[in-house]
């Protein structure tokens, strides 16, 4: 059985325990599913034992298959977890499961297997394989709707989300709820069953429950699918699953999913789901950070300023239950701040998404105050005020003087010189960037800036603190813009290229929208405001080098006071309370204006076009930040675009997308854009070049 699973007799039940921490995951060439298959053979031989109990070690049942294994062969001398549950089929002792914690995936798969389950409290249930753009590939598809019936199972897989342990009681998932020891609890369940005369009952003799006619069911949920599921295959692929565990016999339908699952593992959707996977945990990592640094203890936060960042990020730390202090200049601005906290607390409430009793624990949790000495017992202080320097710097050396000793300092600046403000304090050991994307307490990506004289502990602890927000933190270096808003220059600037040769801001964002990000630049645009970047620009105008090449079409739609959707026009219209980005003649004309003065014959461009310029834009910034260290690894880089700027997450990240695509085809595009009008900026980064040349990828 192997040390990984453990045998035991205990009276009439042979108890088969999974140990293979941290969540008893079903490695196949570990053994886990051929030690379960041998202890479940052994004790079909011993007439003492009349029925199984399988249990997990530690916290939780089983957190489901091993997916480092995925797309690696199996030692093909080892059971698989298909081989295992069809085995459990054909056993004439009942089975019976005790499940705990996490049960997902395969673990819940081999729930489904055993003839009775049931749970402890806190147990969580999900079919997840969804969100790595696969399916339930060992039974899960035939065995949930004959458990729970078609319409449910239909809607757990293709949302992927866990369910607890009283639903999946109610649902039928889970037979009994126990308490106390779970071992203790579920052998007197046991016990109990058989005195009742349980027998074997396998849930593959069962009937998948239907209240509608088949066809209409299924033509609907298709329907519904493909609409919120644009470019995700695995979906529609569980839909046909379930219609299978319809229409055909089981062994049938176990062999329908198998062959749509093993097309599924084959997509590039799912390489790049499964990319983003591994990415998210590993940006967790720092590889020169000790393991042993201790994170420091974040018991209240204060936050200042209480404009459109510092409300969100005031509303993070209340979300996490930890108390927060937010600090204005003056009390209008105070009460504003405070008042769209409310109201965005009561919008949630009001759509059923949080109770009265959460918001009022919520608000209760944050005081506000106009006096920075209120700062003075916070573990962290988050400056969320103007972005300027000098206007940055006092408020540092302010707090250099009242927050505690050991206190953590940190920006959430998007463009400045975090060392330059560490700079202004005593202590640039306690200084850090957070850096939260709009709307902060929506958003889940956080860069965490780490200065030159950032502490081990410090960075530990603001690594630390996203995962407690409910963030996915990501180490970056100092830069102008980080990683993310850095890559984002580039970007912007060659959809404005693309304006001024012969595109509308329509047919841009189209292609790119098309290609799956959620919003193309323009729309983007026009919802962050354009008044910052035009603010930035004229800063930048005096030391910006004369042969450089630059549209001048964002300019001039500034100095028409057209700023985006706060003042009802940018790139695009908008009609009043509304949001619809509506195509603009006055812009067209703007647009074909401006290329006429520029001197530029306009042309139609692909949509091909766009979208290549607009994304090696993107990956060869995303190179040069590698080569410089800003980004710890390229899938940092994937982590950043896929949770803050809306990249398909089934595309895996601009620097995987380029490994898809091959990083020698992205160097012969920029050499053919170099062709193209004043299109001396494509300059492939020396990272890119050598990689392509050497036939290399970002992500190794
Ligand atoms: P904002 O103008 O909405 O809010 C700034 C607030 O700070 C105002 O309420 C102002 O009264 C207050 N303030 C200014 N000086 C202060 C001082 N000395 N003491 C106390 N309060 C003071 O700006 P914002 O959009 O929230 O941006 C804040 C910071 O967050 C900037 O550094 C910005 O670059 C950064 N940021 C913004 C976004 C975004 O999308 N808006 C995203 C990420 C980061």
């Amino acid at each position: 059985m192997g040390n990984l699973v453990d045998y035991q007799v205990q009276g009439t039940v042979g108890v088969i325990t999974l140990d293979n921490p941290p969540v008893n995951a079903l490695a196949v060439n570990k053994g886990v599913p051929q030690g379960i298959l041998d202890a479940i053979k052994q004790g079909e031989h011993d007439p003492h034992v009349k029925a199984f109990l399988l249990i997990g070690a530690g916290r939780n049942f089983c957190g489901g298959a091993d997916i480092s294994e995925f797309g690696k062969d199996y030692d093909p001398g080892k059971a698989t977890l298909p081989d295992l549950l069809a085995y459990m089929d054909t056993v004439t002792k009942p089975i019976f499961a005790a499940l705990s914690g996490p049960t997902m995936g395969g673990g819940l798969e081999l729930a489904m297997a055993c003839h009775y389950r049931c749970a402890a409290p806190g147990t969580q249930l999900a079919l997840p394989e969804v969100k790595l753009g696969i399916l339930p590939g060992a039974g899960g598809t035939q065995r949930l709707p004959r458990l729970i019936g078609v319409d449910r199972a239909l809607e757990m897989m293709v949302g992927g989300d866990p369910i607890g342990g009283e639903q999946s009681k109610e649902l039928g998932l889970v037979d009994e709820l126990v308490n106390g020891e779970l071992r203790q609890a579920a052998l007197s369940w046991i016990r109990r069953r058989l005195q009742d005369g349980a027998g074997v009952r396998r849930v593959s003799t069962l009937s998948p429950a239907l209240e509608q006619p088949a066809e209409a069911f299924f033509a609907g949920a298709r329907e519904r699918v493909a609409r919120t599921w644009r470019g995700y295959p695995a979906p529609l692929a569980i839909v046909n699953c379930v219609e299978a565990a319809v229409g055909m016999p089981f062994a049938k339908g176990i062999a329908f999913e198998r062959q749509q699952f093993l097309g599924l593992v084959r997509t590039p959707e799912s390489a790049s789901l499964r990319h983003l996977f591994f990415a998210e945990r590993q940006a967790a990592k720092i590889p020169d950070l000790p393991a042993e640094t201790p994170a420091l203890e974040i018991r209240k936060a204060a936050v200042i300023g209480a404009g459109t960042m510092g409300g969100g990020i005031t509303m993070c730390f209340a979300n996490a239950g930890i108390p927060v202090t937010v600090i204005e200049m003056a009390q209008p601005a105070l009460d504003k701040g405070l008042e769209t906290i409310r109201g965005n607390y009561a919008a949630t409430v009001s759509k059923g998404r949080l109770t009265q009793e959460k918001m009022d624990q919520r608000m209760a949790l944050i005081s506000s105050s106009t006096d920075f000495a209120a700062v003075k017992d916070a573990d962290i202080v988050v400056e969320a005020v103007f972005e300027d320097m000098a206007v940055k710097k006092e408020v540092f050396a302010t707090l250099d003087k009242t927050a505690k000793a050991g206190a953590i300092l940190a920006t959430n600046t998007s463009t400045l010189d975090v060392d330059e403000i560490a700079r202004s304090t005593g202590r640039p050991q306690s200084v850090l960037g957070l850096h939260f994307f709009s709307p902060a307490n929506v958003m889940r990506l956080l860069e965490v800036v780490r200065g030159a004289g950032t502490s081990h502990a410090v960075l530990a602890t603001g690594m630390k603190l996203g995962k407690r927000l409910g963030k996915v933190p990501v180490c970056v270096g100092v830069c102008d813009g980080f990683v993310g808003n850095r890559m984002i220059h580039p970007y912007l600037k060659e959809a404005g290229f693309l304006l001024e040769e012969g595109a509308l801001p329509q047919q841009v964002d189209a292609a790119i929208e098309a290609f799956g990000f959620a919003m193309g630049p323009f729309r983007m645009s026009d919802l962050a405001g354009l008044d910052v970047g035009w603010y930035i620009r004229r800063r930048q105008a005096a030391t910006r080098p004369p042969q450089e090449r630059y549209s001048k079409i964002a300019d001039t739609i500034c100095e028409r006071g057209r700023f985006g959707q706060k003042t009802g026009a940018g790139y695009y219209r908008y009609e009043k309370g509304k949001r619809d980005a509506l195509p603009d003649p006055d812009i067209e004309a703007l647009i074909v204006q401006a290329s006429r003065d520029a001197g530029i014959a306009r042309r139609q461009i692909s949509e091909r076009e766009i979208v290549e310029r607009l994304l090696y834009a993107l990956v060869n910034e995303g190179a040069r930040i590698l080569e410089e260290g800003i980004a710890q690894r390229a899938s940092d880089i994937d982590v950043i675009y896929a949770f803050g700027y809306g990249f398909p997450r089934y595309r895996g990240g601009p620097m995987f997308y380029a490994d898809t695509v091959g990083l020698e085809h992205v160097v012969s595009a920029i050499a053919h854009f170099r062709e193209g009008y004043r299109a001396e900026h494509w300059q492939p980064a020396p990272l890119l070049a050598k990689l392509a040349a050497e036939g290399g990828k970002f992500n190794g």
